[in-house]
């Protein structure tokens, strides 16, 4: 799948987007990340994006004509399955929702500044508001960021061991079961002698009921679901 950011501080993210997991999916061709400078469809000799907000109200605004330029420059290279503005009034980020997206085959995610983009983008251009959280940012980098990563860790062949992020919390709306690693007692603090037993069968029941019982005691809101 591809994904093209779009972002006033394309610094921010281009680092991430080389590092870990979505790195790797990189560079084994199973996602491209493009990441564009909204600048470079500034229409103004000074490079700016920006300007002051009707009405008189604090703050500066994103304008339409680079936001509109440069959407219209990539949907014109091909066709996106979603142009998605990253935006604390937006729809909830989630697994399911990450779920979804990775099977999408391009993306646009436009990054918001200073107090937003013009309103008849969203109204528009925009065909999907995404929150990464109820708390505002200073800007959609780290949002967009965030989305990349989890939509990106879920593409087959992403993950060494695929069954890791089928097994990691959210995914069918149960929490992670608790995990361990050598040596089995540090400082007399056991591994639960139940995943030393060798038992596959056993093993997999036990970190079920683990699941269950965590999410039922941090998060019965999503065993309501
Ligand atoms: N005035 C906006 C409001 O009150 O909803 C907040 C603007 S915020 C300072 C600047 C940009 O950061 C937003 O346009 C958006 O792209 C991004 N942003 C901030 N918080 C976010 C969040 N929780 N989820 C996704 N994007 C966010």
């Amino acid at each position: 799948m591809r994904i093209d950011i779009i972002s006033v501080l394309p610094e921010l993210v281009e680092p991430f987007m080389q590092e870990s997991i979505v790195g790797r999916a990189q560079r084994r061709g199973l996602a491209e990340i493009h990441i564009h400078n909204l600048r470079d469809w500034s229409v103004r000799r000074d490079r700016r994006v920006d300007d002051y907000p009707y009405g008189g109200s604090a703050g500066m605004v994103l304008q339409c004509e680079p936001i509109d330029r440069c959407i219209t420059e990539l949907q014109g290279q091909r066709h996106y399955d979603e142009v998605i503005f990253t935006t604390p009034d937006g729809e909830q980020f989630s697994q399911p929702m990450a779920n979804e997206l990775s099977l999408k085959e391009n993306i646009i995610i436009l990054c918001g500044h200073y107090k937003g983009i013009d309103h008849r983008l969203r109204e528009h251009l925009i065909t999907r508001e995404v929150s990464i959280g109820d708390y505002v940012l200073t800007g959609g980098e780290l949002a967009a960021a965030v989305m990349a990563d989890a939509i990106v860790r879920v593409i087959p062949g992403a993950i060494g061991d695929e069954q890791s992020a089928l097994s990691d919390s959210f995914q069918d709306n149960l929490l992670a079961p608790p995990v361990y690693t050598r040596p089995a007692d540090y400082r007399g603090w056991r591994v639960p002698d139940i995943l030393l037993s060798g038992h596959e069968a056993n093993i997999r029941q036990w970190e079920l009921q683990q699941s269950m019982e965590r999410t039922a005691r941090l998060r019965p809101d999503l065993l309501k679901q």
